[in-house]
């Protein structure tokens, strides 16, 4: 390991856009495909590796969706949470904001009021065992359509599970407008939570200043066409609504062509509130470690400048003030030890 390496390996950090199911790793899928031996994924740790080397995107969504499948009973859930908290806690992430898809769950008939039991369970021991804060966003599957909106805010407002902090729009962007979501937006934002859909990740800025203007986003998932806009980059900066910059993620889906094209830079010069997150780390071969890496590299950072991105996450969080002052805190005592030697 590097120098540098082994300072992000041991910066304490958040993350603000990791998705439930894309954090399985090769170790918690191989449990959960050894619970339903029927499914048709690998148990053995080195075949699932092979199996999670993706041809294209088209066979990404396959493989997820196969995952998707091995989350079968409120047990699997917890599970699933659980370990992923582990996974976290050995990168030193010590509070993350998890994006979970209720609707696919709920529909594939897991009961919801045992979901939201599992998620919490889950939480709570991952903070008393694990020292990992975790909180949830719940977002839409877009290629779901309307229906899968309406059920989401039905689950988030009505089930509503202690952790929620916020409401989100995932899935495809092409041929998914944004505008048909607001009265979603609206009706969650009334009942305090959150907005933060993706947006601007396969399309322009038009589609980030949708988010802005119609779904009243505080943080923009990815935002990569935003960097297009000069206009919407100063609006953004101004406003401080954060970019959720995922660069590994961004050349697997073909987003970005290649890293050294990534527009991370130039959100950074025009003064933007950039974090940086994993997406779905174990499918883009990748974790936060490593996104903090690439991003030290994009932006010729050095530890203290390592310390202002992690700082930036817990900034752009929905943790509250007493959080973000202690986390804040130990990363800056953290960074100062370190260059101290
Ligand atoms: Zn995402």
């Amino acid at each position: 390991m590097t120098d540098l390496s082994s300072f992000i390996a041991g910066l304490p950090k958040a993350e603000l856009h990791v998705h439930h199911v894309g954090s399985a790793s090769p170790r918690i899928v191989a449990e959960l495909a050894s619970r339903h031996p029927d499914s048709k994924v690998p148990t053995d740790p080195e075949a699932l590796r092979e199996y999670f080397t993706f041809t294209d995107f088209a066979h990404f969504i396959e493989v997820y969706l196969s995952v998707v499948d091995l989350v079968r009973t409120p047990e699997d859930v917890r599970l699933l949470t659980y370990e992923v908290a582990r996974d976290m806690a050995r990168q030193n992430i010590r509070y993350a904001e998890l994006t979970i898809t209720p609707y696919s769950s709920v529909r594939r008939g897991i009961d919801e009021y045992a979901f939201m039991e599992a998620i919490e369970d889950a939480r709570k021991a991952a903070e008393t065992e694990l020292g990992v804060l975790l909180r949830w966003c719940f977002d839409i599957p877009g290629e779901a359509g309307l229906v899968s909106a309406e059920e989401t805010a039905r689950l988030a407002l009505d089930r509503r599970p202690e952790g929620l902090v916020s409401f989100g729009l995932g899935g495809p962007e092409i041929g998914v407008p944004r505008p048909q979501f607001k009265p979603f937006f609206d009706r969650a934002r009334a009942e305090g939570l959150r907005s933060v859909p993706h947006a601007g990740e396969t399309t322009g800025p038009e589609t980030v200043w949708d988010a802005v203007r119609l779904l009243g986003a505080e943080r923009i998932g990815h935002g990569t066409s935003a960097a297009r806009d000069p206009e919407l980059l100063a609006y953004l900066a101004d406003q401080r609504i954060a970019l959720e910059v995922c660069p590994t993620s961004n050349i697997a889906t073909r987003a970005v062509e290649r890293l050294e094209d990534h527009p991370l830079r130039r959100m950074v010069d025009a003064g933007v509130l950039v974090t940086v997150n994993s997406d779905d780390p174990p499918m883009f071969g990748t974790d936060l470690n490593n996104e903090y890496a690439v991003a030290a590299r994009l932006l010729d950072l050095d530890e203290r400048g390592l310390g202002t991105l992690a700082k930036n996450a817990v900034e752009a969080s929905f943790l509250d003030q007493a959080g973000k002052t202690r986390l804040a805190g130990e990363i800056d005592a953290y960074t100062e030890r370190w260059i101290a030697g």
